[in-house]
């Protein structure tokens, strides 16, 4: 499981993905990006080559099943992350949120594991979302 760059744009285009479902026109990633429409293009033509979404062009842009995955792999770290600041830090559900946002790339599959196990493998996350438990993450027995 390749997890895309954090940091990069391709990344900040794909988390757009998780609070949209279905497809996205480009034009709106740029505006919510603050990017040029052109260079929004040019990182959708990367992933699609990527095989991550599809897009026809003057139509959205879709994920497809590769896309798909890494984003439910995201939505794994980020509510565990959530279960754990919340706790850890007694912070609000919704500052949890925010915060998991930006550290969800950057946290190692293991320390997701650890949280995991530590909070008995939660299914719901503090903002009461379902979380994800992707196996290319880490398994359950
Ligand atoms: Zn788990
Ligand atoms: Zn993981």
């Amino acid at each position: 499981m390749d997890l895309l760059e954090p940091g990069t744009l391709e990344y900040s285009i794909l988390q757009q993905f998780l609070f949209q479902e279905g497809g996205i026109k480009p034009g709106k990633i740029a505006k919510q990006l603050c990017k040029e429409r052109s260079t929004i293009n040019s990182a959708i033509e990367r992933m699609g080559k990527k095989g991550i979404l599809r897009w026809d062009k003057y139509n959205e842009i879709r994920l497809l099943n590769k896309g798909r995955n890494e984003l439910k792999h995201i939505e794994t770290h980020l509510h565990l992350i959530e279960v754990f600041l919340v706790d850890t830090l007694s912070i609000s559900t919704k500052k949890a949120y925010k915060e998991s946002l930006r550290l969800a790339p950057h946290f190692s599959c293991e320390l997701i594991e650890k949280i995991c196990n530590q909070y008995n493998k939660p299914e719901v996350c503090p903002n009461r979302r379902i979380i994800p438990h992707h196996p290319a993450c880490h398994s359950h027995d």
